[in-house]
């Protein structure tokens, strides 16, 4: 990596845009499958999945209902569980033009950093299955015991909350976010879009599709 390159980042949203679906609806139908969440549920997840597609999603209330599902689990046993589903049930949905993009900018020497707003867990488990550099998504508090508490790290690693995040990271990691570029599916994520030097569209939700026609955006098909 030489230090050019390496001042030039490409985020990449996870869901539908490096992956060809939501990871939360698979996760909902391992926790379905095991019984640990009922039907009634696992339809409250799809709810709020095309809410999300929609970019009309509350976040945070969503996010708060999850958590209170999860509140004295520990962090690590849930961490390990994802691992395992990630590699069993997410990581081959990975889209083939996903694949090759990332592939072109690992071998620009340009950083990879998942910016998502999916847990942690996810987050972490993509990293290492895909050999980022980084990522930044949402992750959650522990009592003195690591089990989570129900709360979360504020603000939800979404909308403004995603260009908060990466604004921060882009500065502590000297990267120019005028050359960087950002991969995304939602409309919710037009705030991050406008950050960087050469956003990409992909396979866009109608409200993204017609801001970036506007805007003159590259809409890509993966
Ligand atoms: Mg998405």
């Amino acid at each position: 990596m030489n230090d050019i390159d390496s001042r030039v980042a490409a985020f990449f949203d996870l869901d539908r845009t490096l992956l060809d679906m939501n990871s939360s609806t698979l996760w909902a139908k391992h926790e379905l499958l095991k019984r640990s969440i009922s039907l009634r549920q696992f339809g409250r997840v799809l709810l709020w999945n095309a809410l999300y597609h929609l970019s009309v999603i509350d976040i945070e209330t969503a996010y708060k209902e999850a958590l209170a599902h999860y509140r004295g689990r520990p962090y690590d046993d849930l961490e390990e569980e994802t691992r395992r589903w990630f590699a069993r049930d997410v990581a081959h949905h990975l889209r083939p033009g996903a694949g090759r993009a990332l592939r072109e900018h690992r071998a620009e020497g340009h950083q990879l950093v998942l910016l998502t707003s999916a847990s942690a867990f996810a987050a972490r488990a993509a990293r290492d299955t895909w050999e980022l550099d980084d990522f930044l998504s949402n992750d959650f508090l522990t009592d003195d015991r690591g089990n989570l508490d129900g709360t979360f790290i504020a603000p939800l690693c979404y909308g403004a909350g995603k260009v908060q995040r990466a604004c921060a990271w882009a500065k502590e990691h000297e990267v120019d976010l005028r050359q960087s570029y950002f991969y995304t599916d939602s409309y919710s994520d037009a705030p991050m879009l406008r950050q960087v030097g050469k956003p990409r569209v992909v396979s866009p939700d109608p409200r993204l599709s017609r801001e970036a026609r506007q805007r003159g955006w590259p809409i890509l098909q993966w």
